[in-house]
């Protein structure tokens, strides 16, 4: 039949890249932005969507991967690892409907992962350590954010050498380096992911606030988790060439901390326009990895075991990256439209570790 032959078609067509699939869902306007029914993409992607009548919570579930949505909501539980939209989830016409920024950005960049270009491996790693010198970063009490920005990177340099990944470091003392001098700093050592090191504090005393978050580069045209470092326009920049492996990488390492650092609040991975972030020509994150100001998330950061938990923490998330990543590498041999989806190769939880 004609409509079975289309079906086929549009089937290969969703095989070759994740755009064309996206493309493919039905959109409507909502609120001036490009939404899709959440219901069609669980379907292209292979999975059950149940939405709770009594609340306004939504499950999609398939073999290896639960998503928590919430309706009105920006955040979503993937694998109960928090992820936050640029926009939020809503009803039009009685149904589900996310942005298509965010079924691209986020939810595809997890369940489809593009892959890394021909050739690219991930085994050269630039460990950014927040601050230096005259620029101290956060403070609580007497502690200064670039003290232990530094003393956690030299702890995961020392974890991923061990594993035989080559390191570099864009300061190794308590010293200056302008933002753009970091990432070209990778780009000359040929990095193949930068990693970000800094700690939050809160601002008023007596804040509470505590906890892990991870950012990746906002994707062009959408807004950010955290709007005051949206400068200037929402343009594409470098760092958005690899908006997938961004969200991925954040993924994993977001997922490794928060098992590691048993009883850390969840803050997601967050989008931000970061100037690192911004500046990146290959796969880049920033962690933020917990409160100076807070005597829990204090654990993790003044002490040592605490510090060599995080850090082994933060590797076993690049280890997971990696393992996926690579794993994706190798074009797979041609299929036909009767084949397995490309689910079966890309789910996120084929690196258990
Ligand atoms: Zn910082």
């Amino acid at each position: 039949m004609f409509k079975g032959c289309l079906s086929a078609l549009l089937f290969t067509l969703l095989l070759v890249g994740m755009d064309a699939a996206s493309a493919s869902l039905d959109t409507l306007r909502v609120q001036n932005r490009e939404y899709a029914r959440l219901w069609d993409w669980a379907r292209l992607r292979g999975f059950k969507a149940v939405r709770n009548p009594s609340s306004r919570e939504v499950l999609l579930t398939n073999d290896s991967t639960r998503i928590n949505l919430r309706i009105d909501g920006s955040r979503v539980e993937f694998n109960d690892v928090g992820l936050w939209f640029s926009y939020p989830v809503l009803i039009a016409d009685g149904q589900v409907v996310v942005s298509i920024q965010d079924l691209r950005g986020v939810l595809d960049a997890l369940v489809v992962p593009r892959r890394l270009p021909k050739g690219k491996t991930v085994r050269t790693i630039c460990l950014d350590p927040g601050h230096g010198g005259k620029e101290p970063g956060q403070k609580a009490g007497s502690r200064l954010e670039k003290t232990y920005t530094l003393s956690l990177a030299l702890e995961v340099r020392s974890r991923l050498v061990q594993l035989g990944y080559n390191v570099i470091l864009t300061r190794r003392s308590d010293a200056y380096v302008d933002h753009p001098d970091r990432t070209a700093l990778a780009k000359r050592a040929n990095a193949d992911l930068f990693v970000s090191l800094h700690y939050n504090a809160a601002a008023e005393s007596g804040s509470e606030a505590n906890g892990i978050e991870v950012y990746a580069m906002t994707p062009e045209g959408a807004r950010s988790t955290n709007v005051s470092a949206d400068v200037g326009s929402l343009r594409a920049w470098a760092g958005n060439e690899a908006d997938s492996q961004n969200v991925l990488l954040a993924y994993h390492i977001q997922r490794a901390l928060l098992k590691r650092l048993p009883g850390s609040e969840d803050r997601g991975v967050r989008r931000a326009r970061f100037l690192v972030l911004r500046l990146a020509e290959m796969p880049a994150v920033l962690i933020e990895g917990g409160f100076m100001s807070n005597p829990s998330d204090a654990r993790w950061i003044y002490s040592t075991t605490g510090r060599k938990k995080m850090a082994n923490a933060i590797v076993e998330g690049i280890t997971a990256y990696k393992r996926q990543i690579e794993a994706l590498a190798t074009p797979p041999p041609q299929r036909s439209s009767s084949s397995k989806s490309s689910n079966s190769t890309a789910r996120p939880d084929s690196d258990k570790n």
